[in-house]
């Protein structure tokens, strides 16, 4: 049986390349009718956080990787040690002290040239008879990562080590310590990383780099279904052009052979793009249920009800990108406190005419009875022909006024739904603005 493992040190957020790396293993393990174990490598003390493993788990979660089993190395030290005494035993490790870090047991590491046939990558292999011994056991009692993860590997029956190419140049080593282990190999492949649009390295955190921290994109309001096949497609493709895949869909075509071993760059434009593409295919409910909570993350409370919230959903459900973009395009719902876009208050608000017609538009609304959609419209067309102008040269003025800016859904719906007081109110805030 295929069993493959995600196995992250919790000394940071998990970035997306991770998540990525979480993801082909899982979907490697889903393809083949496998297990996915997710093991914690927290035996670095120092750097080793608990924040990181809540991020770590709250992640995987969110993307929606559920995993068969699940471990922490600092609850199998008793496992590392057992085997660090059965290597001394046989004569391929020693105790030694070292000046600055105190006694610590060292690996004899095999004098050869060592190589394996990547899943990834062709043939890969490495002199390493010239390398020094290595440390598997610090003298804190804790093991080191080689050591810990290939016991672990080997322990587990890791059938699959899907990981980054940083980790080719260990591959060597753990292979030693499994011959000395007795232990099978598993298969390797060794995924490239993963470039910001200007070519540097993603994982290093730059000014220009794009955000790193897989929840970050939660919290921009993308939906995970989207990240996981934008990450699905990060360094590997079905062939042809087939983009738009589900989760069900990528397991049943995700092989490691089609994995590239070129690096690929990060495209947000392509993110946004399948977002939008997930968003339109959610039924009305789900996508409302989705506003609300990133509303709610912006606002205490709403001050509209679910009709209305549905309705403002069902009016941007086709254009919105992110669930962000959402909550931009129609925050002046949800507050009075409506900002006012500088660059349109100057082009639609500041010009006489812009002012005349915003009063014109006051003296009709104030006569209405029936504030609906379909009255709004006629008045406005109305002033419209009236006016000899054009229906922007209308519609603009009155949209900046009512929502701060200069794009939103129709304007007739949007102001019924805002209704005729707060529309009123509106106006006249913008006119006192532009007299100042
Ligand atoms: N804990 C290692 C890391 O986070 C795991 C590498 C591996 O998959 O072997 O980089």
């Amino acid at each position: 049986m295929v069993v493959t493992r995600f196995a992250p040190s919790p000394t940071g957020e998990l970035h997306v390349g991770g998540a990525r790396t979480a993801l082909y293993s899982y979907l490697y393990a889903r393809h083949s009718n496998g297990k996915f174990i997710l093991r914690i490598e927290d035996t670095d003390l120092e750097r080793s956080k608990q924040e990181y493993v809540d991020n770590i788990l709250r992640s995987i979660d969110w993307l929606g990787l559920e995993y068969d089993e699940i471990h922490y190395q600092s609850k199998r030290l008793d496992i590392y040690n057992d085997y660090a005494k059965k290597l001394m035993d046989s004569g391929r490790a020693y105790k030694r002290v070292d000046a600055d870090k105190g006694e610590c047991i060292v690996f004899k590491i095999d004098r050869d040239y060592i190589y394996w046939d990547d899943a990834v990558h062709e043939r890969i292999g490495r002199d390493i008879s010239k390398d020094p011994d290595l440390v598997i056991v610090k003298s804190d009692g804790y093991p080191t990562y080689n050591f810990a993860c290939v016991v672990d590997d080997t322990l587990m029956g890791i059938t699959h080590v899907v990981r980054g190419n940083d980790h080719i140049s260990n591959t060597p080593k753990q292979i030693s310590l499994i011959r000395a282990l007795g232990g099978a190999c598993p298969i390797y492949g060794h995924i490239p990383l993963i470039l910001n649009p200007d070519m540097s390295k993603m994982s290093k955190r730059e000014e220009t780099s794009l955000e790193t921290a897989t929840l970050k994109y939660r919290d921009e309001g993308y939906l995970p279904e989207a990240l996981i096949n934008f990450l699905a497609l990060l360094g590997w493709s079905p062939g042809g052009d087939l983009e738009i895949m589900d989760k069900e869909t990528l397991i049943k075509l995700f092989t490691l052979e089609r994995v590239n071993k070129k690096s690929a760059v990060f495209d947000l434009a392509k993110l946004k793009w399948l977002n939008g593409s997930y968003i339109r295919k959610k039924s009305l409910d789900d996508l409302t249920l989705e506003c609300r909570a990133m509303l709610l993350t912006r606002f205490n409370k709403l001050s509209v009800n679910d009709a209305i919230l549905k309705e403002l959903v069902r009016q941007n459900q086709e254009r919105m990108k992110t669930l962000r973009d959402f909550v931009d395009q129609t925050k002046f719902f949800f507050t009075d406190d409506v900002e006012y876009n500088s660059e349109a208050v100057k082009a639609y608000i500041l010009p006489d005419q812009s002012r005349q017609i915003l009063l014109e538009i006051i003296d009709s609304f104030n006569s209405m009875n029936d504030f609906s959609k379909d009255s709004i419209s006629a008045i406005l067309k109305d002033i419209t022909s009236k006016k000899g102008l054009k229906f922007v040269q209308v519609a603009q003025p009155l949209r900046v006024a009512a929502t701060g800016n200069t794009i939103s859904p129709p304007i007739d719906e949007t102001i019924s739904i805002l209704g005729k007081e707060k529309t009123l109110q509106r106006i006249k805030k913008a006119l006192s603005i532009a007299n100042k």
